[in-house]
């Protein structure tokens, strides 16, 4: 039997590490597809248990105390989707499925549940589920440093990539892959302001050269512009308030710059044909740009999926 579901015309997806990330790299882009009426679903890989907490009267919670850290962060990440607007978001394998590894090295790394010590087909397999049933036709995770060099970023990426190829078989991969990017000339601009600032995110970085991540202009793709949806980033990161405190760089950053340091989001294009774009370099300001997908011609924003697979 057929089961016809039917979900919007466009479909994003997001493979991210733990709770939070969303919001800080992607947020406004999410925000900005779920309000055009996009059905965006956001999978996270992990708990994120072994972060950071920064709200003293839950500094219990802590891997090493009670251990209760992930799944309290369960509900911030619902907290952070419901101010994105976004409805579909799930954790790869279930909740609880995979446990955050920790930063490169840490003992926490060897963990039987680490997401770093996950086999790649069988994660990847849990992502093609998802992809049979939502059909996304744009991907969204991390490059091969998984942006920055976290063990579960960097896995992120590679069941990511793995889920394409595996979906490829089927006939089902997504029409594009964009990785999460950072252009050179807008961290410049950032390290410039900051250099004489006390509150300076990019202490002891003489040159963007020493950072982890910084992409050269040429190589970016898209520019995606929901800068009139930087509040609802700014919401959904204050939703993970274990992680980020209130006194973060991030929200001075944002003060300073305005609404499109919050707003503006960028991405190369990994898997698929780059669409039209502007601007010296040609980037696109939709993500779903030369895949071929006509606005609703009906109206009805609607298009039939099946989940068992046949378009
Ligand atoms: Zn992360």
């Amino acid at each position: 039997m057929t089961v016809v579901t039917t979900l919007p015309d466009h479909r994003l997806l997001l493979v991210h590490a733990h709770p939070d990330d969303e919001s800080i790299g992607t947020g406004s882009t999410m925000a900005h597809y779920a309000a055009t009426g996009a059905h965006v679903t956001l999978v996270t890989c992990t708990l994120g248990e072994e972060g950071e907490i920064h709200v003293p009267e839950l500094a219990q919670l802590a891997a090493a105390e009670a251990d209760q850290l992930g799944g309290f962060r369960i509900g911030e990440l619902a907290a952070a989707c419901a101010a994105l607007g976004v409805a579909d978001h799930r954790f790869l394998g279930g909740a609880g499925r995979y446990r955050d590894s920790g930063m490169m090295g840490l003992a926490t790394n060897e963990h039987p549940r680490a997401f770093w010590q996950a086999d790649l087909d069988t994660a990847a397999g849990h992502l093609v589920e998802i992809m049979r049933e939502v059909r996304p036709q744009v991907l969204i995770t991390y490059d091969p440093n998984g942006f920055y060099g976290h063990p579960d970023h960097i896995q992120a990426h590679r069941v990511a990539m793995r889920a394409v190829e595996l979906a490829a078989v089927e006939g089902i991969a997504p029409a594009k892959v964009y990785w999460t990017a950072m252009p050179r000339s807008v961290l410049e601009a950032g390290l410039s302001h900051f250099t004489d600032s006390s509150d300076n995110p990019f202490d002891g970085i003489e040159s963007i050269e020493d950072l982890p991540f910084g992409t050269p202009d040429p190589e970016i793709a898209a520019r995606i512009d929901a800068t009139e949806h930087h509040a609802a980033k700014e919401a959904a990161m204050r939703a993970h308030g274990t992680q980020i405190p209130a006194t973060s760089w991030l929200y001075s950053i944002a003060g300073n710059f305005g609404a499109e340091f919050m707003g503006v989001e960028y991405f190369t294009l990994a898997v698929g044909e780059k669409g039209p774009g502007s601007g010296p370099y040609g980037w696109e300001d939709d993500l779903f740009a030369g895949i071929g997908i006509g606005l609703d011609d009906d109206g009805s924003g609607r298009a039939p999926v099946s989940a068992a697979g046949v378009r």
